[in-house]
């Protein structure tokens, strides 16, 4: 994950709900990617490092468990910097081109001069932060499988060209809810409309009550409303008992509940959801240090494994 702001909601039910569960089955790896962040935030890097912090708190509050699973961040293993270096002799550019998410990201980041050769290597770096593992599997939702499938075609090339070094990795596809942020669009913290893991209870409660939209033909409480067109009902989708979703629905079409109602009871999901995250939260930022440690500790294990790897590579290849 690229550390580029605090995690919301949507993070959490799209993402880190599966890698958590993902650990019971898998060794994984999960790295915080500060140099992926520098791709599009080159002219201004300052903000990455607090990020950095910030991601790594979201996760282990959330429930990856750096004891099981190695967490670190990119930049403490050079390792993938090198394996990038290498990768990039054997891939062809039209490979990088035809990636569809480097069309379309230049042409959505328009305020950015995205015409650089590290965005364009963007999933090459990616496939090196893959590879230097020999992962087998990478949990990722749809938009980057066209990422993985690049990985997997640079794996065979290498392996081609130098023997079989490398496996190829599977994209490891959760269907996972698409969540709405407060206005109706997908979350996201660029719109301005997300939930972040780190609010307080308050602050939520503020959100909900006040700037989230409900079906907008609805405006009078005694009017029957359309759940199909609230996101405050998609959210119960995701985060409430079928029980209660039915309530919601069957409430909101005959108008037996108003919008406010909808909201509390969503409220309280929220609250047996993020409370755990926000103790496990308080937990670690009451030790000084905690989390720097278990970053360098995770970086530790993850080097060791990743210049093992290396040193395959640079023999496969015949140079020191
Ligand atoms: P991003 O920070 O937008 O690159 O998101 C990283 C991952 O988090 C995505 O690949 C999704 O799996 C998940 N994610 C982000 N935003 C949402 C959302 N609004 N709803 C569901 N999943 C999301």
């Amino acid at each position: 994950m690229r550390p580029t702001g605090p995690l919301h909601v949507g993070h959490l039910v799209g993402a880190l709900e599966n890698w958590v569960s993902l650990q019971g089955s898998y060794e994984c790896y999960f790295a915080i990617v500060d140099w992926h962040a520098l791709t599009t935030e080159y002219s201004d890097p300052s903000a990455i490092r607090g990020y950095v912090r910030e991601v790594a708190l979201d996760w282990l509050s959330a429930g990856i468990d750096a004891e099981r699973s190695t967490v670190f961040v990119q930049s403490a293993v050079p390792e993938h910097a090198e394996l990038h270096l290498l990768l990039s002799m054997i891939v062809p550019l039209p490979w990088l081109e035809r990636v569809p998410t480097y069309k379309e990201q230049r042409e959505q980041l328009q305020d950015k001069d995205l015409n650089t050769y590290g965005f364009l290597g963007y999933p090459l770096l990616q496939a090196a932060d893959i590879l230097a593992y020999r992962a087998e599997a990478v949990p990722v939702g749809e938009d980057q499988v066209p990422h993985v499938e690049l990985c997997r075609e640079v794996a065979r090339r290498f392996n081609h060209h130098y023997g079989a070094v490398f496996p190829e990795p599977q994209a490891l596809l959760t269907p996972t809810p698409r969540v709405p942020g407060l206005d109706g669009r997908k979350m996201s913290k660029s719109y301005g409309n997300a939930i972040f893991l780190s609010e307080s209870h308050a602050a939520i409660e503020d959100k909900l009550l006040h700037r989230m939209v409900t079906d907008p033909a609805r405006k009078r409480r005694h009017d029957p409303g359309n759940p199909d067109l609230c996101p405050v009902f998609d959210h119960h989708e995701v985060f409430s008992p079928p029980s209660t979703v039915e309530w919601a629905a069957g409430g909101c079409r005959t108008a037996g509940i108003g919008c406010r109602d909808c909201k509390q009871a969503l409220l309280e999901r929220y609250r047996e959801r993020l409370d755990p995250i926000r103790e496990r939260r308080g937990l670690l930022v009451s030790k000084p240090g905690a989390v720097d440690e278990i970053l360098r500790r995770g970086a530790e294990r993850a080097r060791a494994s990743a210049a093992e790897t290396l040193r395959e590579v640079r023999s496969a290849i015949g140079i020191a």
